[in-house]
């Protein structure tokens, strides 16, 4: 039963119980008034009527006496006489009878109502009697009044009785109120036990509960009963209790695998990490270990166990926890350990401890690399830099520092034609000679790759002269490659630190005067030493001028293409003409070729020049007689460029030029570069039927191997060799060329033909084609519809006419003089 239901219940029982009591109590009073009007209304009235007829009786009586008294004595006949005393009787009785029926009808009592009817019917009786006046008649009355007395008594006794009904009533009427009142209080009292014994006890009880709940005791005893409030809170207490405890039995679960879980994970992290660990209690004794400890420490036949490596001398100072952290300690066997520790709360510490042995010995390797060179083992350019800085600041009192720098001659031509390996054999012999060579005070690097760097201390008027020649003398001795017997040679720059500050920058200037005297030294026939002079300096800025002006040349028209005609000594008529770039530079007037070509390479600006080259050269040819060629001179540099081919041929398509009447004329060095990617090239221009000339045949190092590696169509003989042909090697030279060319079936020209007496040798030792000044110096192209009129070409007459101002004598009259 719910709270609510039980509270309405008690209240409702309460109400009745006191309604019921009200009734009672109202009931008791109600009758005591009923009484009371009885009392008044019946009792006193019916008794007053009696009494009233009584009196009427008396006086009836009373009169009639009197009048036979007078009868008798007949003095008062007279007023008797006067009215009828039957009459006045019957007046008196009617009177007494209306009076007794009034008092019959409220007799209280059965008894009384009989006793007046009695009475009345005798006073009817009477009432017929015609003689009144007679001692009979008032004898009759006599026993009437008696009987009157007889009716009152009989009814004060009702009044009586009903006066003690009431105070019955009344008495009764009090108790009743009084057990009212008590059994008010008493019903209040039960239903108040009723109710603190229904509700109370287990509201108490569920309070109980959850407090114990709150308290975290989750054992308590519920047991819900009936299907009010407190056994749906009961009901709810237990199952908050159950899911408590569930809750709590899945956590504690949870967190017994979580646990299970970090010690697996913590155990796994231990043992994977690559640093020895362990923790050290405050007593100093070892607590935890993982597997990297022990392999540092308990490896070995006479390694200690994991309990005793605190206590072993030899490792007593990884543990000296005083220590710093991240200190590196080198152990007797050899080992560099770095040992950190860190106090740990409560005591103790937790020491990590990194084996540095390998590192260590890879630092030392991976430095070593940084500053040599894997080759030749010898320090790399970054060191030769330091040790010239070092040099630079330590030449106090009067000391200088030279630096050499030294490049191998023809290094790139063993490499191609004796292969790699050779190469690098060359540069460790190089390195080794070097080394030999190098005295006290003299640091010898590998600073490129077939670059030497020498840094030498010397006094003040001390000069590296012996130095620069040994190398030269030791370098130009035979190497011995893998078996190939080898001579290369060497250029050497030299720069004197002299007045030059310290620092960076001196350096830097210092490799840079050595590099323009080496270069100075290639360019003056190599195999030699320059000293580094201020004007190779002015050189360099020369050469910045003209790469500056070199820009926009072609767009203001500055660059010209001059023709050199190429001349067959039989017929004496032109075969072709060599296009040979001419600039006229605002300020400086004409610049040669071998001045600017070079800026321009260096630049990158030789494929614009190269390719604008290729078209004029292409476009003038087209206006030639269709039997003459146009030879055009390629960069090396160009052939960076894998758009070349293309160039070329869009060149041909532009003039509508065939490709048989273009040669391009390629020096050796262009075989100083990638090998294949210039033998497809080249093939590439055959296969369109380009001619291919190599250029200056004889001033490189392996003439002969490139001609074997690639088809050539014409080899040009070099204008050294012409220029002094009278020379007996020379001229051996030239025959076998030559000799060579017909071999291979590859026609011969030789450049700078300036004499009649060079051309007879040429001709003599069957040289059928010739270029040089002796028939014509390069000419700009409007001049060259003369020179073409003048010689002829094969195929065509010779027109005759002027000579051009180079060609005082005609080639026909000096070979006759000749
Ligand atoms: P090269 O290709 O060997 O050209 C021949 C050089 O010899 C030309 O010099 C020419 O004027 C010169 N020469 C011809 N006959 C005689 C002679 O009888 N005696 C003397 N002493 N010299 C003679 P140039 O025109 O000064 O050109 C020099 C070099 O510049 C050329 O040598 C060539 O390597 C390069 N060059 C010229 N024009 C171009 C070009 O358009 N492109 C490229 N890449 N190089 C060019
Ligand atoms: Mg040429
Ligand atoms: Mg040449």
């Amino acid at each position: 039963m719910s709270i609510r239901l039980k509270l309405i219940v008690g209240c409702l029982g309460l109400t009745m119980v006191v309604f019921g009591l009200g009734l009672f109590a109202r009931s008791s009073q109600q009758q005591i008034g009923t009484i009371a009007t009885r009392i008044y209304d019946e009792a006193l009235l019916s008794l007053s009527y009696l009494r009233s007829a009584q009196n009427s009786l008396v006086k009836l009586e009373a009169d009639l006496r009197d009048r036979l008294d007078a009868n008798a004595i007949l003095k008062t006949a007279p007023r008797l006489q006067q009215d009828d005393p039957k009459q006045s009787a019957e007046i008196r009785l009617d009177d007494i009878l209306g009076d007794l029926k009034v008092a019959a009808d409220r007799a209280i009592s059965p008894a009384g109502g009989q006793k007046v009817e009695e009475i009345r019917n005798r006073i009817l009786h009477l009432r017929a009697d015609r003689f009144v006046s007679t001692p009979a008649f008032l004898q009759t009355l006599k026993v009437i009044d008696n009987e009157l007395d007889t009716a009152v008594e009989i009814f004060a006794g009702d009044g009586y009785r009903f006066r003690r009904e009431v105070g019955d009533l009344i008495e009764r009427a009090d108790r009743q109120s009084q057990i009212a009142l008590a059994g008010g209080v008493g019903g209040a009292l039960i239903i108040s036990v009723l109710l603190s014994t229904l509700i109370i006890p287990p509201v108490r009880r569920a309070v109980g509960i959850a407090t114990a709940i709150a308290s975290g005791k989750l054992d308590n005893e519920i047991r819900p009963s009936g299907g009010g409030e407190t056994s749906q809170l009961l009901t709810a207490l237990a199952t908050m209790q159950t899911s408590i405890r569930e809750l709590m039995a899945a956590q504690a679960a949870s967190f017994g695998s979580q646990i299970a879980l970090q010690n697996t994970r913590f155990d796994a992290a231990l043992n994977n990490m690559s640093q020895g660990l362990c923790l050290i209690d405050a007593e100093g004794r070892l607590i935890i270990r993982n597997r990297r400890f022990e392999e540092m420490f308990c490896g070995g036949d006479d390694a200690p166990a994991a309990e005793a490596v605190l206590q072993d001398e030899r490792y007593a100072a990884l543990f000296d926890t005083g220590d710093p952290s991240g200190a590196i300690h080198a152990l007797a066997d050899g080992r560099r350990i770095a040992v950190s520790s860190e106090a740990v709360p409560g005591g103790g510490w937790v020491v990590t401890l990194e084996d540095f042995t390998e590192r260590h010995r890879a630092e030392a390797r991976l430095t070593h690399m940084t500053q040599h060179d894997l080759l030749t083992g010898l320090p790399n350019r970054r060191q030769f830099r330091e040790r010239v800085a070092q040099a630079l600041l330590r030449r106090r009192g009067g000391r200088n520092v030279a630096m050499l720098s030294i490049n191998l001659d023809g290094f790139k031509a063993v490499n191609d034609l004796l292969g790699q390996p050779a190469g690098d054999a060359l540069l460790q012999s190089v390195s080794a000679r070097l080394l030999d060579l190098a005295g006290k005070g003299e640091f010898v690097a590998r600073i490129g790759g077939d670059e030497f760097g020498i840094v030498k201390n010397l006094r003040l008027d001390e000069r590296p002269d012996a130095l620069a020649e040994g190398v030269l003398a030791a370098l130009s001795q035979p190497f011995d490659l893998h078996g190939v017997p080898a001579t290369v040679g060497a250029s050497i720059g030299i720069a004197l630190a002299d007045e030059l500050a310290d620092g960076e920058a001196a350096v830097e200037t210092l490799l840079k005067n050595a590099d323009l005297a080496l270069e100075r030294a290639k360019s003056e026939g190599r195999s030699t030493y320059r000293f580094f002079e201020p004007e190779m300096d002015a050189q360099l800025q020369m050469r910045r001028k003209l790469e500056l002006d070199l820009r926009g040349a072609t767009d203001r028209g500055e660059l010209e293409l001059f023709y050199q005609p190429f001349v067959d000594v039989e017929t004496q008529t032109i075969t072709g003409f060599e296009a040979l770039l001419r600039w006229t530079h605002p300020e400086l007037g004409p610049v040669s070729p071998a001045e600017f070509i070079p800026v321009a390479e260096a630049s990158g600006l030789i494929h614009a020049i190269g390719h604008w080259a290729l078209l004029t050269a292409c476009q003038e040819a087209a206006t030639w007689p269709d039997d003459l060629v146009v030879s055009v001179n390629l960069s090396p540099v160009q052939f960076k460029n894998r758009a070349l081919v293309h160039d070329v041929v869009g060149a041909l398509t532009a003039a509508g030029l065939p490709a048989a009447r273009l040669h391009l004329e390629v020096t050796e060095s262009l075989f100083l570069q990638d090998g294949e990617t210039v033998a497809a090239m080249l093939q590439a221009f055959r296969e369109h039927g380009v001619g291919v000339s190599m250029d200056d045949f004889g001033t490189g190092y392996s003439s002969l191997g490139y001609l074997s590696r690639f088809p050539f169509d014409k080899i040009k003989i070099d204008q050294s060799f012409v220029r002094a042909v009278d020379q007996r090697d020379n001229h051996a030279i030239i025959r076998a060329v030559i000799g060579l060319g017909r071999a291979m079936d590859i026609a011969v020209i030789a450049e700078g033909v300036e004499t009649a007496e060079q051309l007879a040798i040429l001709r003599t030792a069957g040289c059928k084609e010739v270029q040089g000044y002796y028939f014509s110096r390069p000419r700009p192209s409007g001049e060259v519809a003369a020179a073409i009129r003048q010689f002829g070409t094969l195929h065509g007459r010779r027109t005759g006419g002027a000579r051009s101002p180079h060609d005082r004598l005609a080639p026909a009259a000096r070979l006759a003089a000749g």
